[in-house]
């Protein structure tokens, strides 16, 4: 039996919970529960609150678990991280009131900075031979210069809407984070395997996020230029239509060079192109 610790609620609810059905364990989503058992794996979920995560897992009391880096880099804590999600992309910075005139990392010796990261702050300006007081607050970090607490902050930032609204503006990233799936060191060899079997299933589940599947119909003469433009797992499926001197092909597209590939497509006489998403890929 795995426990897989993720977050009871919050930004990364959601998702670690999609992600874990997508893999076939069967979870009903207990909001109010601490721990639901998956129905088709032997695994248990044990909802938490995210700082808790690395600490059950470096105890071994959760075998996995679903968090940010931002949480892991600041915890400290044993832990092996065994796969990045893609999912929860933020980035921690330092941020300035506007009309500051912040010129290097150097500005912020001798300056308060508000966070709730004290050690991953503390880290990056020991990188930098920077010496500034650091304050520990647990949230609302962005107001902390518009009441005087501090000079700078470092916090979350994924767009800078937040940051913008209170008069803030980013001045230097961090860390840049996104959610992974962290695992206990000394795993026994049973635990690995069912590990091994969720890591296989997440990867298809990952690869069909970031894939489509295509369908076109090709004039036979513009065939050979249509198939030189799709890269297809192996190489794209081509069928004949009942209609004379027109052929169905079925290929796979990565998420990033899709639309360039339809214009292309389109330009070299493909019809009637259907995308559909894939739901498990596997290679
Ligand atoms: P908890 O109650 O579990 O302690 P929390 O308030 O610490 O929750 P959330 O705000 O739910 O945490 O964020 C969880 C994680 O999501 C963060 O640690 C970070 O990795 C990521 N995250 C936070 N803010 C953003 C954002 N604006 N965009 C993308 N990812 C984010
Ligand atoms: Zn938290």
């Amino acid at each position: 039996m795995l426990r897989i610790a993720i977050q009871k609620s919050g930004r990364l609810q959601e998702k670690s919970l999609n992600l874990l059905n997508e893999c076939g364990l069967g979870i009903d989503n207990g909001k109010s529960e601490l721990k639901a058992l998956a129905r088709n794996f032997p695994a248990e979920i044990l909802f938490l609150r995210d700082d808790d995560i690395p600490q059950y897992v470096e105890d071994g009391v959760a075998d996995l678990g679903i968090l940010g880096e931002n949480v892991i880099l600041e915890k400290k804590k044993k832990l092996d991280i065994i796969e990045r999600l893609g999912f929860a992309k933020c980035r921690l910075s330092i941020a300035v009131p506007k009309g500051v005139e912040y010129t290097n990392v150097h500005w912020l010796e001798g300056k308060k900075i508000a966070t709730s990261y004290s050690r991953i702050v503390q880290d990056f300006l020991a990188r930098h031979g920077v010496n500034a007081d650091i304050h520990e607050i647990s949230g609302s970090v962005e107001i902390a210069p518009g009441i005087g607490l501090a000079d700078a902050i470092c916090d979350i930032v994924s767009t800078g809407g937040t940051l913008m609204s209170n008069g803030l503006i980013e001045v230097e990233t961090v860390i840049k984070s996104e959610a992974v799936l962290v695992a206990n060191t000394q795993l026994s060899v049973e635990k690995k395997a069912l590990i091994d079997k969720l890591m296989f299933r997440i990867a298809a589940v990952n690869k069909a996020a970031n894939n489509k599947y295509i369908l076109l119909n090709a004039p036979n003469n513009k065939l050979e230029q249509i198939i030189g433009v799709l890269p297809g797992m192996k190489s794209p499926t081509v069928m004949p239509l009942a209609i004379e001197g027109w052929s169905s092909v079925h290929s796979v597209l990565a998420e990033e060079d899709f639309w360039e590939i339809i214009h292309q497509l389109k330009a070299n006489g493909a019809q009637g192109i259907l995308v559909i998403p894939i739901e498990k890929m596997i290679l």
